[in-house]
């Protein structure tokens, strides 16, 4: 299902473009327009949920797994000291596009993202 309103559909869909980390057949990994720190990137289900309660429980536990692998490929690569993974539900949460992600945020020793 696709919210033709939502930012992260019409990217999902190719009609805006983004930089595409990872893919496969029920998730996007792209990197944050926007980063809070160099390499911050999105896990984005193909299709449209708004948060974390809308979602279906196993896509939840897809969702975090590939967190895990993304944030485990994250610290070799990236060679980072930490990652946060955060992952926001309305408005009063901080949550501002509202279709379902997760955020990883690379971190170094001492830098001062605020997250
Ligand atoms: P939230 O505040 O909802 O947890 O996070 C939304 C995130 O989406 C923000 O970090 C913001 O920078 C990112 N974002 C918003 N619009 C776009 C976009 O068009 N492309 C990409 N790649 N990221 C976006
Ligand atoms: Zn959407």
């Amino acid at each position: 299902m696709t919210d033709h309103n939502c930012i992260f559909c019409k990217i999902l869909a190719g009609d805006i473009p983004s930089a595409v980390v990872y893919e496969d057949d029920d998730f996007k990994v792209i990197l944050d327009v926007g980063p809070a720190a160099k390499g911050h990137m999105l896990i984005l289900p193909k299709e449209h949920y708004a948060d974390i309660m809308a979602m279906p429980e196993e896509l939840v536990a897809k969702a975090f797994i590939l967190a895990k692998k993304m944030a485990t490929k994250m610290e070799s690569v990236l060679g980072c000291d930490g990652i946060n993974v955060v992952q926001n539900n309305h408005e009063a949460a901080g949550q501002t596009v509202f279709h379902f992600h997760i955020h990883l945020i690379p971190r170094m020793k001492h830098d001062k993202v605020g997250v």
